[in-house]
Parts: C-alpha cells; structure tokens; sequence
C-alpha cells in the first residue's frame, strides 16, 4: 500500500474526522461525499497541513504523520486553484521547482513536458487572468505535477467548470494518471464524476468512511442504503417477511443470493451506525419491461439521449426507467426484476 491512514481521529471545532483507510499505489482513487463530510480535511492531513490528534499516516511504510508538508513530496491541487493572478503560466508551473533550487535547464525541460502533458504548449507566456477556468485548472495541474510527486492530490478539480469543459478535463486527468502510473486521491461531491474516473471509491458521511469498493461494487452491492440513493436512481423495499434466502417483499418473493448481504462490512462503524433494518435494492437497469407478471403503469414519457425516460408506478413506488421503446403514457406494461440486493438501512 501507499498510503494508510491507520485509526486516525482528527478533531477541529464541532467536527471530528475518523479514517482507517489505505490507498494503492498507482491507482486513482475518489473521496466522494456531501458538502462538509470531511474530504478536504482528509486530503489536508495527508498533505501535512494538519496533524491527527490520534493514529498515523503511513506513506510507503514510512510514518509520515509528524512530517512537515514540505518533505512529503505530494502533487496538492487547492480547491480554490490558488494560482498566482499576477504570474505568467510558466512561472506558475515552475514556481516550486524555482523554490526548490533546480537548475534553470532542468526547469525548461520540465515545463515542456509538462505543457505537453496538459496539452497547453505554446501558452508559457501567457498571463494566468488571460486564460479560460479550463485552462487555469490545467495551469494548476501541471504546477501539482511539476516536481514528480508520489501521490497527486485533487480537490474538487473541475467543480468551478462548464460542464462540457469539465468532462473533457476530468478524462484528461484521468488519461495523466493512467499514462503516468500515478497515484491520485479525487476529491468530489458529483456522484458520476466520481463513478466515471476512479478505480476505487472511498464513500465519506459526517466524517466517516461509510464504505469503499471499486464504482461497480459500489453501485451494485453497496453496504448501506445511504449509498445506493447517494450513487443512483433505485428502489428501496422493506422486507416483509424472510425464510432462508427467500425474501418478501410488497413486489413479491424474491431469492437472494446466498450471504451477499454481510460481504464487504469491514468499513462500517457498527457502534455509531446501528442497524435498523434490511431494504431490497433494485436498480432501474435490473428490471426488464415487456415480461413478466408485474404490471406497471407508465405516468409520464419523455424522449433524450438515453431513450425514454419513463416514469413508472407499481404498487405505492414511484420510479424511472430507461427504455428503448415508445411507451406511452397511462399504458400497463408487464415488468420483471432480473436482479435485486440486499443492503442496511442508514
Ligand atoms: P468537505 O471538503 O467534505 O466539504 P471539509 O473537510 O472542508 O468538508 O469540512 C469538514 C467539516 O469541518 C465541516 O463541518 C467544516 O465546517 C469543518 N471545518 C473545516 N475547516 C475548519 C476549521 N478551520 N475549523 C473548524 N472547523 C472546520
Ligand atoms: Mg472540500
């Protein structure tokens, strides 16, 4: 492992940070959580700006977690982007090498390499007010890349941008960290930005690690019910009634797959979550239309690049499907669930 935060609590005010966690070298790995769940204290910790009160920070097996932020050697891209306003591109980028000493040629050299790599050649002289938000962000990219850091940090990167910028920007970033072999922690909010670009998905709540796994085990078995509504479109039905692995719910019996419920808890603080109970997942992609003995009715159509998005009633639940075929409104239809999960109420 690269990084590891191991049983560490970091207070500030009203706020308290709990994170036992590790991060593999080389892969991109997202902080994803609502606003104030602690991402940027997580990611200021690892960075040295801060100090855990308990546990350590591991990097490469070395205890980092007194060490200034200066000595870490981490790539950290501010939320608040941070450039120098009144500095040209090139000066921006190599500004730490500059403080660092490296000889000027050596600086030249880097910051080519590095304009290609953000794809921002011939913009050396520009003044950083004269560029696009897009532009700035890769500016600021390159400044965190410039001196070879072991881990790059990215908080919220593309949160200030078009959305058509920041979808270019962000498969941009991820294209760098794949090419490069580079370990990078992302921080977001955006649920599918988040699913989009990572290989593995650390879910943050009220300062704690609520769970992680890769973006498809997240989306198709996540531990918690909190998870499943923060990542997607779904519904949530209580367990009636439970035999073995046969499960009844108000849409019916349905059989489980054996013990997929209790896979996957390591990350939950059982203490301050209790469980309250067990809800049936079904993701709208599970459910087939035009077989089956459910019948559905279908409340309102539209039509947009993913086909219809239908808005469906069965029984008291209200849900969205996509469909490549015209239903009409008001029409029943028969549906059948291929696929449902078990998960915690939180
Ligand atoms: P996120 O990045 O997930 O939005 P933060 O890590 O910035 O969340 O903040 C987590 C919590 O810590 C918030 O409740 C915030 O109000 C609080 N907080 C942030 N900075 C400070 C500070 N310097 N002093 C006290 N509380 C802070
Ligand atoms: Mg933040």
């Amino acid at each position: 492992m690269l990084i590891e935060f191991n049983q560490v609590r970091f207070q500030q005010g009203d706020f308290i940070l709990h994170a036992h966690l590790s991060m593999p070298q080389g892969k991109m790995i997202c902080l994803l959580g609502p606003s104030g769940s602690g991402k940027t204290t997580l990611l200021r910790l690892l960075a040295g700006f801060e100090t855990p009160q308990q546990g350590k920070i591991l990097l490469q097996d070395r205890d980092i977690t007194h060490q200034p932020a200066w000595k870490r050697r981490l790539g950290y891209l501010f939320q608040d982007l941070a450039l120098f306003p009144h500095m040209r591109v090139d000066e921006n980028i190599c500004f730490g090498l500059s403080m660092d000493n490296i000889p000027k040629e050596q600086q030249k050299m880097r910051l080519k390499e590095l304009l290609t790599l953000v794809d921002l050649e011939g913009y050396e002289k520009r003044q950083v007010q004269q560029l696009s938000g897009g532009e700035r962000q890769r500016v600021a990219l390159a400044r965190a890349l410039a001196p070879n850091p072991a881990c790059l940090m990215l908080d919220e990167p593309l949160s200030a941008l078009d959305a058509s910028v920041r979808e270019r920007l962000g498969r941009h970033i991820r294209k760098i960290q794949q090419y490069q072999n580079l370990t990078t922690i992302f921080v977001t909010h955006d649920q599918d930005e988040a699913m989009r670009l990572s290989d593995y998905i650390y879910i943050m709540k009220d300062g704690e690690m609520l769970e992680g796994g890769s973006p498809e085990e997240l989306y198709e078995k996540p531990v918690y019910s909190w998870t499943a509504q923060f990542l997607g479109d779904g519904i949530l039905l209580p367990i009636l009634a439970e035999k073995s692995n046969k499960i009844t719910t108000v849409w019916g019996d349905f059989i489980l797959e054996k013990n997929e419920d209790i896979e996957g808890l390591t990350w939950k603080k059982e203490a301050s979550n209790p469980i309250k109970k067990d809800r049936i997942l079904i993701r709208p992609q599970w459910i087939t239309l035009g077989r089956g003995n459910k019948k559905a009715r279908v409340l309102s159509r539209e039509f947009g690049p993913k086909g219809y998005r239908l808005e469906m009633q069965f029984k008291d639940q209200n849900f969205i499907l996509y469909s490549q075929k015209n239903i009409e409104a008001g029409q029943w239809v028969n549906m059948e669930c291929d696929k449902v999960h078990r998960l915690r109420c939180l």
